[in-house]
């Protein structure tokens, strides 16, 4: 078998098979520079990119390679025993970022690192630098808490996306010896051994369809189906912890740490890319309905559960006590990439473009070197200080810092997420401005969407040009010019016209402000709204409210106008004016006191950019 030594245009999903929709290949995605997603790339590339690597060195992680190498600096292992996953997502933001700019940037860097990772990795392949590193740790006697296959996934991840931006091929030459000892050692006549955190699954699928090698899709699929037999043992939060309580074909319901369930479920549906086996796809969509459906905050959101940064029950979302990490989110958008390639069906599309304005935008700051980890909906009035779990602003760096370089990878690559195409079509999933090219067809989009819903659409060539309709956009209105509408513009379907030389389509998508009530079984906000436009997701923050007036004591009148001023809403409603000291314990509230006000509420994503202050999604009505 032969490996390509030119660099490979494909983006972080490269399907060898059945998938339903193509990804484009990277160079043919581009975002517009002054688009949404477009300037949070460039954020992403001119500042959080830099911000990760500098950490590399001042948190320990590097370190903790270096002391392994002969002559190296002495001192203990830093860190978490996960440390080294750090290292490999920022190797795999580099990988992307030279392949969408070209940038020769990070060169020094990836020169030390793949000289460092060459001498600290063991003969036979092995390479987890917490091991190796600490006394009396022996390689993989503990695989429900050491997260050896985990970092091993990271591993590989950062090579596949190096050798597919630049063709650097040390990193995967690397990742493949120790990819070879996981199919020498864990194979088929192997022990039957799973990692406490699933991850190593998708990693080893995409080593597959990098290199062709057959011998890394049956190690994923081996991970896979031997998950769910209790392998791990309980561990310190059950089985359910890392979803070893049930086979991934009979785990219908997301369960457990989310970003391990999350991570799963991507794996899982990449091995139904590959392998076909349609019982598999089942399985993945009715989990994705019960995360999505039951288990999802309105900002696209996981694992309401601090405790073990676990799904909660079903519609056990409060607002306050919101875990929902950084790192879920971005998970759940994988998987959803990986459902929508397998289906074709929009809603994977919606929900990811949901997590990606709301939660995961949210989660940076606008100087792209500060961080949420977990990303609640209300802060209040009082709220102290700052944590990783439990914050009021966001934080430079993390002692479990998985967040911050999960979000330099998803950016850095954000542009593959956009559009899918062959040579029958163009399909725009993610509305942004930008390019995108499929064989035979090219699309410039114009718009200042996810604020503005004019979207225009210049083609050029022949086949069939796809544009996702969210499902709260009704009525949108369309006009097509030299070409012809094959299906109109469904709410929460695909706009499809046929086009044949030049083609322009404007899409007009409703941005009236929404009140989205919430559903009655989440009893921490029944009988509360949340404000949406499009589909940012909007909140009062105490920066906006007139002197005097608490988050806390805002009541929304759902029946008048909402007006636009840029970006932020004017709302109106009532500041409840009764003693704050006598909550809870008074009742009935007093009415008396009520002020008639008016109040601004800014998209959820730029919370947090004024110094720490109570903020509220979910408002009650006055
Ligand atoms: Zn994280």
């Amino acid at each position: 078998m032969s490996l390509r030594t030119t660099p490979s245009p494909a983006g972080p999903v490269a399907p060898r098979r059945t998938a339903r929709l193509t990804p484009l290949p990277s160079p043919a995605a581009r975002l517009a520079p002054g688009s949404f997603l477009g300037a949070w790339q460039q954020l992403n590339a001119d500042a959080t990119i830099g911000h990760c690597v500098d950490n590399l060195e001042t948190s320990g992680v590097l370190a903790n390679f270096r002391r392994l190498v002969e002559g190296g600096p002495q001192g203990a292992f830093q860190g978490f025993w996960f440390a080294d996953s750090d290292l490999y997502k920022t190797l795999e933001a580099v990988g992307w970022e030279i392949g969408r700019s070209g940038t020769d940037r990070w060169a020094q860097l990836l020169d030390d690192v793949a000289g460092l990772l060459e001498r600290v990795q063991e003969p036979d392949g092995y390479l987890n630098t917490y091991v190796q590193g600490t006394p009396g740790e022996q390689r993989f006697a503990r695989p429900d808490y050491t997260h050896e296959l985990y970092c091993a996934g990271h591993l590989v991840q950062a090579a596949v996306a190096l050798h597919r931006g630049s063709g650097d091929e040390r990193f995967l030459t690397v990742a493949r010896r120790i990819a070879d000892l996981v199919v020498r050692e864990f194979g088929e006549d192997g022990r039957a051994l799973i990692d406490g955190h699933p991850e190593v699954e998708t990693a080893l699928v995409e080593l597959y369809r990098e290199t062709g090698d057959q011998a890394y899709l049956r190690a994923a699929e081996l991970q896979i189906e031997r998950r769910g037999h209790g392998l791990l043992g309980p561990g310190h939060f059950g089985a359910v912890y890392f979803q070893d309580h049930a086979p991934v074909r009979e785990a219908t319901e997301a369960a457990g740490h989310s970003v391990r369930q999350l991570y799963l479920a991507a794996g899982v549906t990449d091995l139904y890319l590959e392998n076909g086996d349609e019982a598999l796809l089942v399985a993945q969509e009715k989990l994705w309905e019960s995360a999505f459906g039951t288990k999802m905050y309105v900002i696209g959101g996981h694992g309401s559960r601090h405790r073990d940064e676990a799904y909660g029950d079903p519609y056990e979302l409060p607002p306050d006590r919101a875990y929902a990490e950084t790192c879920a989110s971005i998970a759940a958008l994988q998987w959803s990439w990986r459902l929508l390639l397998a289906t074709g069906k929009p809603r994977y599309a919606e929900e990811m473009e949901r997590a990606l304005v709301n939660a995961i935008a949210a989660s940076t700051s606008e100087t792209g070197t500060a961080f949420f980890y977990s990303n609640p909906l209300q802060l209040r009035t009082g709220h102290d200080g700052s944590s990783e779990d439990s914050p009021s602003e966001r934080l430079p760096w993390y002692r479990c810092a998985c967040c911050p370089p999960n979000l330099a990878r998803l950016l850095a690559s954000v542009h593959a997420y956009a559009a899918t195409g062959d040579d029958t079509g163009l399909q725009l999933h993610l509305i942004t401005a930008g390019e995108f090219s499929a064989p035979g067809l090219t699309a410039r989009v114009e718009t200042g969407y996810p604020y503005d819903g004019d979207v225009l659409i210049t083609a050029h060539g022949t086949g069939e040009l796809s544009v996702r309709v969210p499902s709260w956009a009704a009525d949108a209105a369309v006009e097509v010019t030299g070409g012809q509408i094959l299906a109109g513009a469904t709410p929460g379907g695909y706009l499809r016209v046929a086009c044949a030389g030049d083609t322009t389509v404007r899409l007009a998508l409703p941005m009236t402000p929404r009140l989205v009530r919430a559903d009655e079984r989440v009893d921490a906000v029944r009988g509360c709204v949340a404000v949406l436009r499009g589909p940012v997701v909007y909140c009062v923050e105490q920066a906006d409210l007139p002197g005097g007036v608490l988050v806390e004591q805002l009541r929304l009148d759902p029946s008048a106008a909402v007006t636009e001023e840029g970006t932020r809403l004017r709302l109106s409603g009532f500041a409840r004016k009764d003693d704050p000291d006598l909550y809870p314990a008074h009742e009935p509230a007093p009415a008396a006191g009520d002020e008639s006000i008016t109040f601004t509420a800014i998209p959820y994503h730029s919370w947090a950019n004024r110094g720490p202050g109570a903020m509220r999604v979910w408002l009650p009505l006055a």
